[in-house]
Order: C-alpha cells, then sequence, then structure tokens
C-alpha cells in the first residue's frame, strides 16, 4: 500500500472518513514501535480501549499483547514489506478492564513510501469470536456422541438417499465382521445379510422411506462365515416435497442378547417340562396389584378346571379347609415379612374341591420378592398334592398312637410291680435280687419315656399337644432333673452353673422333659467320666438353659437336621448308639409352642452344646 496521503486519491480527512464508517475495524500504525496513528471506533471497541490510546505506542495501548506473537508479526511486515494474514487468530485482550479471548481474522498491510521504504502498517481486523466459540462447541458435542456411540458399542451411519453413498463409522465395519478401517458401500452390505433375512431388511428400508423409522433385527454373515445378530435404528430426512433425502441411524451387535434369550427360553422350556414331571403346580401371586396366577395343575390341587381368574381371598382362602384357612393365611402375611421370613414361604395345607369336592393335602414352597426398601412385590412358587403321603403318615401316626397307648397300661403295671418287688428284696436283703430289679426299674423308666414320646409325637401331630402353664422356679426344676439323671450318668460329673432363682410361665413337665432329654443325650454322646455342665442365664427378657458336653459333636450339616423327626446321625461315632430320633423333634416343637428359641453350638470330635431360650413375661 502506498503513504495514505499520496497516490490514494484520497484527500487525509477523506481517508479518515472512510475509515470511522467502514464496517471492519481498521487502524493505522507508526514507525517500528508501532505508534497508533488512528484507530476507528470500532478497532477501538475491539480493543476495548478509550481514544486517548492513540499516538502511543501500540505495547502501551495494548500492553497485554505482550508474550503473544503479534508484534513480531507486525515487526516482520514492517522490515520485510510482505503483509501478514490471520485467520481464526486466538487474541487476549483486557477489554474495559477484563480479559477476554477472542478470535480474529486480520490482515497486516504494510504502508509504503514512495522510495518503497516501509513507514507502517495498516491493520483490518473482523472479530469471529462467537463463530469460532460456536464451532468449538459444536465440535465437543460432536466428539461427546462419538465418545458415547463407541462406549456403548454401536456403529453410526448416514446415507445419502439420492447418491447411495453411505458414510459410516469405524465400529460398523467391525460389526459385519470387517477390519475398522475398511469403508463398506450400500450395496456391499445387501450381500452381507443373511439370506433368509434379506427379504424382511429390504421390506423394513422400503417401510422407512414412507414411515420415517427404520428399524430391523437380522442375522448377518462376516467374512469368516461365522452368523450374527445386529439391530438397525434409524430415521429418515425428507426435503420440503416429502422426497427422503438421508437416512441416519445406529447399529448394534445384538449376537450375545440373542443367544442369551435363546437360552432363557430354553431354560424356561426344561423347568416347564421339570415342573410338569415332578408334577408340580405353580402360582404366582402379585402383591401390589393384588392379582394372582395359577397353572392349569395349581388348579387341579383347588378342584378347578376352567380357567377363570383366581385371587387371593375368593379362591384360595376359600378353597382351603375351614380348619387350615387361618393358619396358611398368616403363614403368607408372615413369608411376606422379610425380618420375619426372610421371604421364606412354606406350608402344608388341606384343600376342598370347589368342583368335586374332594379332599387334598398340599404343599406349598414359594420365595418372597422385595423391592429395595423390603416392601413385597410377589410371592412366587409351586404346590404339590401330598394327600397320598399325608395319608399314609396319618395312618403311621394312629398306628403309633395306637401302640403305645395300649404299651402303656401293662408297663405301669409292671412298674407297679417290679417297685413292690424291690421293697420284697430289700426288705429280706438280697443283694442280687435288689440290684436286677433296680435295673428292671431303670430300663422300665427308659421304656416309659420312649413310650410317652411317641404319644406326644402322634398328639402334635394331631395338633392335640397343649401346654399347661404356671409359674414356677427354673433353678429348682433343673436341679430335680440334675438329681434325676445322676443314677444314669455313667460317671459323669453333671455341673450346675450360674444358679439363681429364676421363674417362668410355662409348661414345668414339658420343659422338664426338654432339659432331661438335652442331659440324657449329653450322657450318651459323650465318653464316661467327662463332665456335662448345665447353665441358666437370663436377661430382661429372657432366660436360656445351656447343657454343654465334651461328647462326640456334630457336624455342621447334620446339625441343620438334628430337630427333624426321625432324623438320626449315622455315621462311624454314632454306630452303637439306638435310638429313634424324636427327642430332639419333640423338644423343638416343646420351645415353639413357648415361642422360645432352640439350637445347637457344635465341633465333630469337640463336644456340643444345646441351648434353648424362654422369653420372660
Ligand atoms: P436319639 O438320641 O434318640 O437318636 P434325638 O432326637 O435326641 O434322638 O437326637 C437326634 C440325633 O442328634 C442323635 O441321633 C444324635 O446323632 C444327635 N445328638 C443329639 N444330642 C447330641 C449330643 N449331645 N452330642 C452328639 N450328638 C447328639
Amino acid at each position: 500500500m502506498q503513504n495514505l496521503d499520496n497516490g490514494s486519491g484520497l484527500g487525509k480527512q477523506s481517508f479518515h472518513d472512510l475509515m470511522a464508517q467502514a464496517p471492519v475495524a481498521i487502524s493505522v500504525l507508526r514507525g517500528y514501535d508501532m505508534v497508533i496513528e488512528s484507530a476507528n471506533s470500532m478497532m477501538l471497541d475491539v480493543w476495548g480501549k478509550t481514544p486517548d490510546i492513540i499516538n502511543r505506542p501500540l505495547m502501551e495501548g495494548l500492553p497485554e499483547l505482550k508474550g503473544q506473537p503479534y508484534i513480531n508479526f507486525l515487526h516482520d511486515v514492517y522490515t520485510t514489506g510482505k503483509p501478514h494474514y490471520g485467520y481464526e487468530a486466538k487474541v487476549l485482550l483486557v477489554r474495559n478492564g477484563v480479559g477476554e479471548r477472542c478470535y480474529f481474522n486480520f490482515v497486516y498491510q504494510p504502508i509504503t513510501e514512495p522510495d518503497d521504504r516501509v513507514s507502517g502498517i495498516m491493520v483490518v481486523a473482523m472479530e469471529v469470536t462467537q463463530q469460532v466459540i460456536a464451532r468449538i462447541k459444536m465440535e465437543d458435542a460432536e466428539e461427546r456422541l462419538r465418545l458415547a456411540t463407541e462406549a456403548t458399542g454401536l456403529g453410526t451411519w448416514d446415507l445419502d438417499l439420492q447418491s447411495g453413498n453411505i458414510i459410516h463409522s469405524p465400529r460398523l465395519a467391525e460389526i459385519f465382521g470387517r477390519n475398522n478401517r475398511t469403508v463398506l458401500r450400500q450395496a456391499e452390505l445387501n450381500n452381507i445379510v443373511h439370506p433368509a433375512d434379506l427379504d424382511m431388511v429390504n421390506k423394513a428400508f422400503d417401510d422407512a422411506l414412507t414411515s420415517g423409522v427404520y428399524f430391523f433385527e437380522a442375522r448377518v454373515i462376516w467374512p469368516d462365515g461365522t452368523i450374527h445378530w445386529v439391530r438397525t435404528t434409524g430415521k429418515v430426512i425428507y426435503d420440503d416435497n416429502r422426497v427422503p433425502l438421508r437416512m441416519l441411524g445406529t447399529i448394534k451387535d445384538i449376537t450375545e442378547q440373542k443367544h442369551m434369550l435363546d437360552e432363557l427360553l430354553k431354560s424356561e422350556e426344561s423347568l416347564r417340562l421339570a415342573t410338569e414331571a415332578a408334577e408340580l403346580g405353580t402360582f404366582d401371586m402379585d402383591v401390589v396389584n393384588h392379582s394372582l396366577v395359577w397353572d392349569h395343575r395349581c388348579r387341579e390341587m383347588f378342584g378347578i378346571t376352567n380357567n377363570d381368574p383366581v385371587s387371593y381371598e375368593n379362591t384360595f382362602l376359600l378353597g382351603l379347609h375351614p380348619d387350615d384357612r387361618e393358619r396358611t393365611d398368616a403363614a403368607v402375611c408372615q413369608a411376606l415379612n422379610k425380618k420375619i421370613s426372610n421371604g421364606d414361604f412354606n406350608v402344608d395345607y388341606r384343600t376342598i374341591g370347589v368342583e368335586d369336592k374332594k379332599l387334598r393335602w398340599v404343599r406349598a414352597k414359594g420365595k418372597v420378592l422385595f423391592n429395595e426398601q423390603d416392601m413385597p412385590l410377589r410371592l412366587i412358587g409351586a404346590v404339590l398334592d401330598i394327600t397320598e403321603s399325608k395319608q399314609n403318615e396319618l395312618k403311621k401316626n394312629d398306628f403309633i398312637a395306637m401302640a403305645s397307648h395300649e404299651l402303656k397300661t401293662p408297663l405301669t403295671s409292671l412298674k407297679a410291680y417290679i417297685q413292690l418287688l424291690l421293697l420284697n428284696a430289700r426288705r429280706i436283703g438280697d443283694s442280687f435280687l435288689v440290684n436286677a430289679l433296680e435295673k428292671s426299674d431303670s430300663q422300665i423308666s427308659k421304656m416309659t419315656k420312649l413310650i410317652h414320646g411317641f404319644l406326644d409325637m402322634s398328639k402334635l401331630e394331631s395338633g392335640k399337644l397343649t401346654l399347661n402353664k404356671e409359674v414356677f422356679d427354673l433353678t429348682k426344676l433343673i436341679e430335680e432333673i440334675i438329681g434325676d439323671s445322676r443314677p444314669i450318668s455313667q460317671g459323669h460329673d453333671i455341673v450346675f452353673e450360674n444358679r439363681s432363682v429364676i421363674k417362668v410361665n410355662a409348661d414345668r413337665e414339658k420343659i422338664g422333659q426338654v432339659i432331661s432329654n438335652f442331659i440324657s443325650n449329653a450322657i450318651k454322646y459323650s465318653p464316661k467320666s467327662t463332665s456335662v455342665v448345665v447353665e441358666l442365664t437370663s436377661t430382661d427378657n429372657s432366660v436360656k438353659i445351656a447343657v454343654k458336653d465334651n461328647g462326640i459333636g456334630i457336624k455342621e450339616i447334620d446339625q441343620q437336621n438334628i430337630f427333624q423327626r426321625f432324623y438320626r446321625v449315622e455315621n462311624e461315632s454314632t454306630k452303637g448308639f439306638s435310638g429313634f430320633g424324636i427327642g430332639l423333634y419333640l423338644s423343638a416343637e416343646i420351645i415353639n409352642l413357648h415361642s422360645g428359641k432352640i439350637g445347637v453350638y457344635s465341633k465333630e470330635g469337640k463336644g456340643s452344646t444345646f441351648y434353648f431360650t424362654l422369653p420372660i413375661v
């Protein structure tokens, strides 16, 4: 550029007027020091400065340029005479006292004198901060979207419907079994789809052109011959005349999902076959929506042959034997309370067939699903018709009850006769007879105890075992039982610890039976001359009685079962011990009737501690 006064055809004043009104920021800098000779108002606005910077060197007026490359660019222009262009150049400016990051397109144009000497520089700048920031934001958003789609394993594609060209992400090629640098064309994609799915895929494409929505799940064949499942979703973009222009969307490899679904369907089928084979019925109760679903076998157990809707109150509860209704309803309520039952549902009940009026015994087992707040959502489970085994069991119980009852009377008179004979033998001082009769008496006591056990068991099974509660001193009871046990103790030392007067309201005879059972087991299952310790402790609301021995101990697996009816541990260490496995079963039932707890701590070979608790009321 020539000197602004000469050759431009414009007077100095006209040039300044032009500069002042120009829609771009313009400034003229003079000399090597870049003294600001003039700057139009737009330039002053861009710089964020007042006109008093005119006639001062640039670095004085805009000290923030220190450390930025612009002053060097200006010096280069000044010395070389070559203009310098900047595109979206970042400049840090202090505008009206506030530091800002700005972007400019600009030119530094040298002003030359007639002798070609550069005397100044004209700066023309256009601020593009808004555009640059918008572009950076868009690039960021695109990058975020790219990362998100990559993280979810999605491939993306953009199909130009006019030209058939497709732009896709590297992931799409991978989903089709190709290297991620491969670029695929639309025509190729058709060859990759499994021939059996091709018609469906083409139809989905044609439908999408009218509906605007593209969706399919299909198999694709990879170059190595393996088959994979993909799911595509897309959207069509139309012009103003609804001519489809582009289709864009995502694609996902769903092979694993499909396999899992297949596995699930297979296992559902095997479960169905298994329940069918085991003659199990199934039920599913939605606690939140109060709905109930029964399969056909579950319906059979309630004597129902139709498929009409069923409900908890009107079908289930009304279908039960009236004597079992309350107990069964309580078992359901208990299962729904996670704290009490941990969601386990396990109950036997009788039903009276709705249509056939038949009485059936049913065993129901189930599990409750809870939400995070432990509120019950669903009770799901299975039912089994146990009528036949229940009837056999009832017959067996009747037989045991009858036999025990018949044995009781002769045994009582046998005991009376032996005691009479014992008195007589003692009187005449026949020590052999006394010894023999004492042994007989002790054997009869054992037999009587056993028979009472059987009688109690059959009473329990038929719900006739009742408690005769009274307030009594536990310590005294324990002392009495220890006294009675000494004659059969085979040299064991029975020690009573922590005795103190503790009164409870319970069935004295039955609690005595439990303690006696613990002590006789402790004697039975531990070597002679070892000690058996009975311990009585109490808290504010319960008492605990524990009987500890140094005997053979019990394996963990057996500990879970020994309180069940007829359960006996069968192994090398229990070989020589006889019994029926009903003592602990009865003890557990008696303690349960008292709302107490019963349990055992034991280690095989290291002795056992049996305990029970009773609430103090
Ligand atoms: P029984 O002693 O008549 O078999 P119980 O019901 O009293 O019946 O006991 C069940 C089983 O528990 C026993 O067969 C025995 O294996 C085991 N058991 C009970 N008490 C003890 C104990 N103190 N030490 C080791 N095992 C015991």
